[in-house]
């Protein structure tokens, strides 16, 4: 029979995971079908049982899930423990396992852009997105760590849970971080931000953990209007999926000339 995975989320139509991993199958030569599957608030757990209880195999959990994910797994891994957030579930004799290859995925291709160590790096959100980054962006040799959200309580909350991590709020943010990570989702929603000028002064390089394949992102249009370089995160998407496909599969796929080709 042929295995069957899917991405959850809400939204979700904008997701290329489906064509990720289908390229990674097609590459392995492995059959798969993979799905998109639109999920209503507060209905994770029923639509994830469903998923299972039909023989799927295995999902990526997207926004904004990825907390109520970690919550539903009987097996997490002990980064996704640390995260306490999930982007991959599968099941293995009826119980429910979790990880999260989001960090690994971001830093991963961060540093084909540049080299972290004595970076000072500043978090904007405090997502399910973010609760993955941060401990493998802090196990890069990294200067400091900061993290500002909307929700200031949101980020003090993961202060508490990572030591290193250091928390401002968006009116005290300063003027010299090296590297800006946007990981909000204000832009997949359609919603307007307005972040201080001066976080960019003294950086070299801006990410956005959103993307979009056509155009540059909200966030990059902002950056680069100050002159500053930016990138969007279909190589961390691409990564992580990578990562993904070698739990289910144990094999870990190619990504070289993917994001290109995904750009076309
Ligand atoms: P969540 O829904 O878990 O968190 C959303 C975050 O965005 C919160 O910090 C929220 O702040 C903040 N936010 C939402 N709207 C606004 C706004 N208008 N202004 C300021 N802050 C806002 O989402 P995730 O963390 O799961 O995802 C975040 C983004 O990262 C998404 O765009 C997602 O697509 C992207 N992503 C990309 C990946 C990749 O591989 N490239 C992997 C994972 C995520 P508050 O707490 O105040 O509500």
């Amino acid at each position: 029979m042929i295995k069957r995975f899917a991405v959850m989320g809400h939204p979700v139509a904008h997701s290329l995971s489906p064509i990720i991993h289908q390229q990674f199958a097609k590459q392995c030569g492995i059959d798969l079908v993979y799905d998109k599957i639109d999920v209503e608030l507060h209905q994770l757990g029923a639509t994830v049982d469903a998923f299972f209880a039909e023989g799927g195999v295995g999902l990526n959990i997207t926004l904004p899930f990825k907390e109520q994910a970690f919550a539903l797994a009987d097996q997490p891994s002990a980064r996704c423990l640390k995260a306490k957030a999930a982007n991959v579930l599968w099941m293995k004799k009826n119980r429910l396992y979790a990880d999260n290859t989001d960090g690994e995925g971001l830093v991963s291709d961060l540093q084909q852009h540049i080299n972290l160590k004595d970076k000072h790096v500043l978090i904007l959100g405090a997502g399910g997105a973010t609760r993955g980054i941060i401990e493998p962006l802090l196990a890069s040799d990294l200067k400091q760590l900061t993290l500002t959200n909307r929700n200031l309580a949101r980020a003090l909350e993961l202060q508490q849970e990572f030591a290193q991590l250091h928390c401002v709020a968006l009116d005290d943010l300063g003027d010299h971080y090296d590297v800006v990570i946007h990981a909000t989702s204000a832009g997949v929603n359609q919603e307007q931000m307005i972040w201080p000028e001066p976080i960019l002064s003294a950086a070299s390089l801006a990410y956005d953990l959103s993307y979009d394949r056509s155009k540059p992102t909200a966030f990059m249009r902002w950056v680069n209007q100050q002159g500053k370089p930016a990138i969007d995160g279909l190589g961390m998407l691409v990564q992580q999926a990578a990562f993904a496909f070698q739990i289910w599969h144990g094999v870990l796929p190619e990504t070289k000339g993917l994001v290109q080709q995904l750009r076309q």
